[in-house]
């Protein structure tokens, strides 16, 4: 059976402080979301930075959990469950921005081990330091399989997001070309034994034409491993959510995944 759209694991509201005042959109938007979209499933992940983890990066410092748990108690409504997450992420030292104990709070956590367009937080490496990146790439991800978290209920967000290189043209592809069918292996091997899931982000997808193999390539590596899947839109604004069914369609046929490697938590 193929892959059914019936989830969205990653959706911000206007709680995450790059949407400007009255253009974002609320829970209650998210779940009509969800209701023309035939979703089952939804998950709210804001950008989160815990508390309890020292942080000097002022935009993080004001979305914490006590910023967060703003959206609580979510709205209910028949035929949707809507569950509470976050996006956390992972610092320039191998940090990641949530402990054991705070992950308890949350139902599913997605962490973003792409957001490398964070200069000075997130990496000190120049735009176009293509070898530094993808060396990285791989020590991020690596670091959060390591890390004492409930991986179960874990996401890993984005992984072929243009954000790894963003201010060089298709860097994000040049990063990833030079990664080995074997070093992906490596760590989608662990992702799998270990039980955490990986994103299909409607806007990890991006490149110029005739690339898109570059980005379907770890995907297809990590079904080969056993690895489960689950769709994110990454929605931020009201037309996100309009058009982030077509996107799953689309990214879908590529994959041509199947119902059976869908990711639960
Ligand atoms: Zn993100
Ligand atoms: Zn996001």
């Amino acid at each position: 059976m193929d892959f059914i759209i019936d989830h969205d694991y990653h959706v911000h509201s206007q709680l995450s402080i790059d949407i400007a005042a009255g253009e974002g959109y609320d829970n209650d938007a998210i779940l009509d979301y969800a209701d023309k979209s035939s979703l089952k499933k939804v998950c709210l992940t804001n950008h989160f930075w815990d508390e309890t983890v020292p942080c000097d990066f002022e935009w993080y410092q004001q979305q914490g959990y006590t910023h967060l748990s703003k959206a609580l108690p979510l709205p209910k409504r028949d035929d949707v469950e809507f569950f509470f997450g976050c996006e956390a992420d992972v610092d320039k030292n191998l940090n990641i921005g949530i402990t054991k104990q705070t992950a308890e709070k949350f139902d599913f956590i997605i962490v973003s081990t792409t957001h490398m367009h964070m200069q000075g937080f997130t990496t000190d490496l120049a735009a176009y330091d293509i070898n530094g990146r993808r060396e990285e790439y791989l020590a991020r991800i690596k670091k959060v399989l390591s890390a004492d978290l409930p991986l179960k209920k874990i996401g890993l967000a984005h992984l072929t997001s243009v954000l790894i290189c963003p201010d060089v043209e298709d860097g994000h592809i040049k990063v990833l070309s030079g990664i080995s069918d074997s070093e992906y292996k490596d760590v989608f091997a662990k992702v799998a034994a270990l039980g955490a899931g990986i994103e299909i982000n409607v806007k990890a997808f991006r490149c110029s034409d005739g690339l898109v193999d570059e980005l379907l390539r770890p995907y297809k590596i990590a079904a080969e491993c056993g690895c489960r899947f689950y769709l994110g839109s990454d929605s931020h604004f009201p037309n996100d959510l309009a058009t982030a069914k077509d996107g799953f369609k689309r990214i879908l046929n590529m994959l041509a995944f199947e119902e059976e490697q869908k990711f639960r938590f």
